[in-house]
């Protein structure tokens, strides 16, 4: 191969993973903040379980104390039944004493209710602590994994600093400048390989002595349409079919 288009090569791939770790630097605070949303959640969701529970202890109490109330009235009632003199006062504190004992029933029935509420609003608090624990660990884990991430990446991009250096370097100044101009224009990526016949990035069949001189890997050849550098990538199973046997280099 082309020791010029080796290197046009190996800097489009140094390109491109310069990129690619740039984008994930880019995207770090993105991720913390996801990452501080999570804790949140899950904070707020104890809080959402404490309030509830505190709700229910509150009406749980209020239900007491009414509950005391009618209690209080039945035995007044009661004490008062002792005392009548006449068939209507009778009747009338019976009455009242239904009335008070119907009030306990149904203030006892919700009591009930509460109670049972408030096993399940216990649940529900440990169970959001329980998720909240698990979560601060996962978040701490994500967390360390984003740091070591975050200094891989760092020591990437100084790695490929040096060696796209070191390739320029060494390249044609003319096809840098070629390189350089077309990455401008394709969004960063300049070179393209050629396959079955045509440019594999804008799609575009290439003349058939265009392909013939790709294959050859000889050459910088542009893209007609796109004008990305091409170069073919020897497929690696076995290529002896075909009656073309010019000589290639094995890479
Ligand atoms: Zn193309």
């Amino acid at each position: 191969m082309n020791a010029d288009l080796e290197r046009i090569i190996g800097l489009q791939r140094l390109d491109t993973a310069a990129e690619t770790a740039r984008k994930k630097l880019a995207d770090e605070p993105e991720r913390e903040k996801t990452l501080d949303t999570r804790l949140e959640t899950a904070k707020a969701n104890v809080a959402t379980a404490k309030e509830r529970l505190a709700a229910n202890q509150s009406a749980r109490r209020e239900i007491e104390k009414e509950l005391a109330v009618h209690q209080g009235r039945l035995s007044k009632f009661r004490e008062q039944a002792m005392a009548v003199k006449t068939n209507q006062e009778y009747h009338a504190i019976q009455h009242e004493i239904a009335h008070a004992q119907a009030q306990i029933k149904t203030h006892e029935d919700h009591m009930l209710d509460g109670m049972l509420e408030a096993d399940d609003l216990t649940a529900a608090v440990k169970k959001a602590e329980a998720d909240l624990a698990a979560e601060v660990k996962a978040v701490e884990a994500d967390r360390k994994a984003l740091t070591a991430e975050h200094a891989e990446l760092q020591v990437a991009l100084e790695r490929i600093t040096a060696e796209r250096s070191a390739i320029v370097a060494a390249l044609d100044k003319h096809l840098l400048a070629v390189f350089e101009q077309v990455a401008k224009k394709r969004h960063g990526v300049a070179v393209a390989e050629a396959k079955d016949g045509i440019c594999t990035i804008c799609h575009v069949r290439l003349r058939p002595q265009v392909f013939n001189t790709v294959r050859r890997n000889e050459d910088i050849v542009q893209c007609d349409s796109c004008q990305r550098i091409l170069y073919f990538a020897a497929a690696p199973a076995a290529r002896s079919t075909g009656s073309d046997a010019s000589p290639q280099a094995a890479s």
